[in-house]
C-alpha cells in the first residue's frame, strides 16, 4: 500500500512500473495527500469506473447464507459474460483457517495455491466453477498483520496508525488490487458477521468509503436480512428485520437492495414494512425464502429480477453477452432439473467420521455426492457412521445395508482401528470404497497388516513405534518439494498410468500416462520402503507424483471399485463437472444396490469400470 505524496514502495507482487503508480496516485490526488485526511491508496493499473462492486452485508444474526446470496448473484453475472471475483472478509483474528476446529467451523477448504479457507470458499467455486486464490479471501488477522509490518517498516512516515484511514485504507486496496489482479467487470463482497459486530465494523467503514471514492453507480449495496415467523404467531415479523437495517443505515450505509430471507414467501405487508423503515423502493425487496436446494438459488433470483436491478444500478447492462447467458442458462437448468427431478436409482453411502455429527464439517463431501446422485440420477442417502462409537469387530454389523463406504480425512487417532475395519470389510466384501487422504493411508495400512502380512503395520501419525511404519512423515521429501516440515498443501500434479480404474475414470480414452490436478493436506504418506512388497502382492498406485515416490492414488484390482486418493478428491467436484472418483463410486454404489439393472442404465461411462460385486481374496 502506498500513501499518496510518499515514496512509493516495492510490494512482493507488485511488477508494475513505480512511477506508473505514482501517476495513477497522482491522478487520485484531489481525494489523496499527505496534507489531507483522505487516505486511499490505488494498486497500480486500477481504473475507475473499470471496476464495479456487490457489497453483501447481513442484518438481524449470522447464517442467512450470504455466501450463497452473492456466489448465486455472481454466477448470474459471470454466465453474462463478465469477470466477476467474489471476496469473503472474516471477522477473525486467526491469518487463515488451517487451525479452527471443524466441528465448530465446518470444514477447512483448501485452495490450488494452497490457502487453507473456510467452507464459504467452496460455495463460490462450485457455484462459479472458478477457481479462487488468496486474493478472494481475507481476515481481520490478515488486514492488521499488513498495517503492523508495514508501520515496522516505516510505511506510514511519522503518522499515527489509526483504524481509520489506515486500516480501512488496507481493506479498501485490497479490493481494488483484487479488481485488478482478476480483471473484475465486478468483485462481490461478503462480509462477514452481523452488522452491529464489533469485529467487523472497520470492514463496514471501509466499503461505506469506498462508495464514497467510487462515486455514483458503483458500488451496490446488498442488505441480506431475516424476516421471522414466530409458530405461535402463524405470521411474519418483521420488526427483527427492520432494527437490523436501521443499524446499517446508523453505519452510514444504505443498502440499495434487501433480500429477505425467510422460510415461507415474504409476505407484501412484511416487504411493504421493510421497503417504508429503510428507504429502499418495494421493487428492490426480496423474498430470499428457504429452497430445496441452494443450485435453484440463481434461477430464483433471476425470476425476481435481482440480477436486472443490480445491472441497471451499476451501468452494466452495456457488458452483458446474451448468447452466452443463454448458454449457461440451459446447461445450469439442465444440471438443476436433474437435481430436483424424480430419481430412477437409490443408494445408501456410508462416511465414517470423526465429526459424524456435523454435517459442515464434511460439506464438500456432501455436495460432491449431490451432484453425482443428480448426475446418475440416484437418490443417495448418506449414513454417518460415527468410527469413535463402536469396536473394529463390529464394523461389518455397521456396514449392513450401506451400498459403498468413505473413508474421508481426518488427524488423530481416535477411530482408527473401526476406519481399518471398514477398509478390511469392504476389500474382502467387494463393497465399493473411497479413501481419502487419511483414507487413503487407512486402506495401506490395512492392506500391509491382513495382505502382505505385516500385523504391525501403521501410520507413524498413530503409532511412532511400529516396526513397519507403512505411512510416515518423510521430511526427506518434503524439503524436495520447498516445504521443510509443514503440511504439504494445496493443488498439485498427480501423473496417473493408463489402463487403470483412475485413468478409467479420469480420461477413458488414454493410452500413455497424463497428469490430473487434485488438492492436498496432508503430512504423512507412504514409505517408499514398502512400495515394491504393496505392489508385489496385488495393489496398484496408480497415482503418483510426476517425479517423486510420493504415492498418490491407489486401486485394488479385481475389485468392483476400490480407490483411495492421498489429495481430497471433493474439493474439485463442481455441479456440472461432477468429481470422476466420486461418479465411480455412486455408479458403483447403484451397482451395488440394483444388481439387475443394465449398465447403459446407469451410465456406461461411469459403469464401464464397475466389475460385478464378486468376494475377492
Ligand atoms: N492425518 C493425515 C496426514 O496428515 C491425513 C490428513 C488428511 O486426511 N487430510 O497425512
Amino acid at each position: 500500500m502506498v500513501q499518496t505524496g510518499m515514496p512509493p514502495q516495492k510490494d512482493a507482487n507488485d511488477d508494475a512500473d513505480p512511477s506508473q503508480r505514482t501517476s495513477d496516485l497522482l491522478a487520485e490526488a484531489g481525494h489523496a495527500s499527505q496534507e489531507s485526511e483522505f487516505f486511499n491508496p490505488i494498486p497500480p493499473g486500477y481504473q475507475k469506473g473499470r471496476h464495479k462492486y456487490v457489497v453483501v452485508l447481513g442484518t438481524v444474526m449470522s447464517g442467512l447464507g450470504k455466501g450463497i446470496f452473492s456466489s448465486s448473484l455472481a454466477k448470474l453475472f459471470k454466465d453474462k459474460g463478465m469477470n466477476v471475483a467474489p471476496i469473503k472478509m472474516e471477522g477473525y483474528l486467526n491469518i487463515d483457517s488451517g487451525t479452527l476446529n471443524p466441528y465448530r467451523h465446518g470444514e477447512v477448504f483448501v485452495l490450488d495455491d494452497g490457502l487453507e479457507t473456510d467452507m464459504d470458499l467452496g460455495t463460490y467455486e462450485r457455484m462459479l466453477d472458478q477457481n479462487l486464490t488468496r486474493q478472494n479471501y481475507t481476515t481481520s488477522g490478515q488486514v492488521n498483520k499488513r498495517v503492523l509490518d508495514k508501520e515496522r517498516h516505516g510505511g506510514y512516515l511519522g503518522r499515527d496508525v489509526q483504524m481509520i484511514p489506515h486500516v480501512t485504507g488496507e481493506v479498501k486496496y485490497q479490493l481494488r488490487e483484487l479488481a485488478v489482479k482478476q480483471d473484475a467487470d465486478v468483485v462481490f463482497v461478503e462480509v462477514g458477521g452481523t452488522v452491529g459486530d464489533h469485529e467487523n465494523a472497520f470492514y463496514i467503514e471501509a466499503v461505506r468509503q469506498l462508495a464514497f471514492e467510487e462515486g455514483e453507480g458503483a458500488v451496490c449495496f446488498v442488505a441480506l436480512t431475516y424476516v421471522i415467523e414466530p409458530p405461535a404467531l402463524g405470521e411474519q415479523k418483521s420488526k427483527a428485520a427492520q432494527l437490523g437495517l436501521k443499524k446499517l443505515m446508523e453505519a452510514g450505509v444504505q443498502p440499495h437492495i434487501i433480500a429477505a430471507r425467510a422460510k415461507n414467501p415474504v409476505e407484501s405487508s412484511a416487504a411493504q414494512k421493510i421497503a417504508m423503515f429503510s428507504n429502499v423502493p418495494l421493487h428492490r425487496v426480496f423474498s430470499m425464502h428457504d429452497r430445496e436446494s441452494i443450485y435453484t438459488i440463481p434461477d430464483a433470483m433471476r425470476q425476481a429480477g435481482l440480477d436486472r436491478e443490480v445491472l441497471t444500478m451499476l451501468d452494466l447492462h452495456g457488458r452483458v453477452d446474451q448468447g452466452k447467458e443463454d448458454r449457461a442458462r440451459e446447461n445450469w437448468q439442465s444440471f438443476v432439473g436433474k437435481l430436483t427431478g424424480g430419481r430412477k436409482f437409490n443408494a445408501r453411502i456410508g462416511i465414517t467420521g470423526k465429526y459424524a455429527s456435523l454435517r459442515d464439517a464434511y460439506a464438500s463431501i456432501d455436495k460432491a455426492i449431490e451432484h453425482c446422485g443428480a448426475h446418475l440420477s440416484c437418490d443417495i442417502e448418506t449414513v454417518w457412521l460415527d468410527t469413535t462409537r463402536f469396536e473394529p469387530k463390529d464394523a461389518a454389523e455397521k456396514l449392513k445395508g450401506i451400498d459403498a463406504v468413505i473413508v474421508p480425512g481426518g488427524f488423530g487417532h481416535r477411530g482408527t482401528e473401526s476406519k481399518i475395519a471398514c477398509v478390511k470389510h469392504c476389500r474382502e466384501t467387494g463393497l465399493p470404497y473411497l479413501g481419502i487422504c487419511l483414507g487413503f493411508q487407512m486402506a495401506v495400512v490395512e492392506y500391509a497388516r491382513n495382505v502382505v502380512q505385516l500385523p504391525e503395520a501403521a501410520s507413524t501419525e498413530f503409532d511412532k513405534l511400529s516396526d513397519a511404519p507403512v505411512i510416515d512423515i518423510l521430511p526427506e521429501q518434503k524439503k524436495i518439494e520447498g516445504l521443510g516440515g509443514n503440511m504439504r498443501l494445496g493443488g498439485k500434479d498427480v501423473l496417473i498410468q493408463p489402463h487403470t480404474l483412475a485413468s478409467l475414470l479420469y480420461q477413458p480414452d488414454a493410452d500413455k500416462p497424463f497428469t490430473i490436478r487434485e488438492r492436498f493436506r496432508h503430512r504423512y504418506e507412504v514409505d517408499p520402503k514398502y512400495i515394491e512388497v504393496l505392489e508385489k502382492t496385488g495393489l496398484v498406485f496408480s497415482g503418483r507424483h510426476p517425479k517423486q515416490p510420493i504415492m498418490q492414488v491407489l486401486e485394488l484390482p479385481g475389485h468392483p471399485y476400490f480407490i483411495g486418493a492421498q489429495f481430497h478428491p471433493e474439493l474439485t467436484g463442481r455441479p456440472l463437472r461432477p468429481q470422476p472418483m466420486f461418479m465411480g463410486l455412486v455408479a458403483a454404489a447403484i451397482r451395488h444396490h440394483h444388481p439387475d439393472a443394465e449398465h447403459a442404465e446407469i451410465g456406461q461411462r461411469w459403469l464401464a469400470q464397475v466389475k460385478p460385486t464378486t468376494t475377492v481374496r
